[in-house]
């Protein structure tokens, strides 16, 4: 069927993966505009926030691209930010799309920007639930942030709705997030 070769290229690419981290799409890539500011997110961060778009959901990379491009827009059109609000957001194709980054202060919790990384779920999770890719995805990420050092090994996680007045990530995510391991009450 295939060729050693091909396989032993294979193994190499997972490898690769696995020992450097896992795949974000970069905001070059999906077409991202550059902020108009920047400051520094600090490393070593004990919170990470998690958040719903309260949008469209997205199945598929194209369709999820079209949803970073939209959200961008209205976050730096029309609420006059500087770039999109989250450090990093994650399609319903599975796919971890970069918003602002490592490192780089976030807009999506009041109070909480600068204390935490903020990570956004695409869809409206009031209706819906998020899917299974989604969710392994954004653990994926959590844990990648660990090894970054962006976050601490003992970091809080919580939801949106439990650091400012919002119903944000939704009821649905909400639930879902409560059985992660470093989510706290
Ligand atoms: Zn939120």
């Amino acid at each position: 069927m295939f060729s050693k070769s091909f396989f032993c290229l294979v193994a190499v690419l997972l490898c690769a993966q696995a020992v450097f981290g896992i795949t974000i799409i970069s905001k070059s890539e999906w077409g991202g505009r550059n902020p108009t500011s920047k400051s520094t997110l600090a490393s070593g961060l004990s919170y990470a926030v998690i958040h719903h778009t309260e949008g469209s959901s997205c199945s598929t990379k194209a369709a999820c691209i079209q949803q970073m491009k939209n959200i961008q827009s209205y976050h730096m059109d029309s609420l006059g930010w500087a770039d999109i609000g989250y450090n990093f957001l994650i399609g319903g194709d599975g796919n971890i799309y970069e918003g602002r980054g490592w490192n780089v202060l976030g807009a999506h919790a009041s109070n909480w920007n600068s204390k935490s990384l903020g990570i956004s779920l695409m869809g409206n999770f009031n209706n819906y639930s998020p899917t299974a890719v989604q969710i392994s995805a954004a653990k994926e990420l959590l844990a990648y942030a660990v090894t970054k050092g962006q976050i601490t090994s003992g970091y809080i996680l919580y939801g949106h709705r439990q650091v400012g007045s919002t119903d944000c990530p939704g009821t649905y995510l909400y639930s879902e997030i409560k059985s992660w391991s470093h989510w706290k009450a």
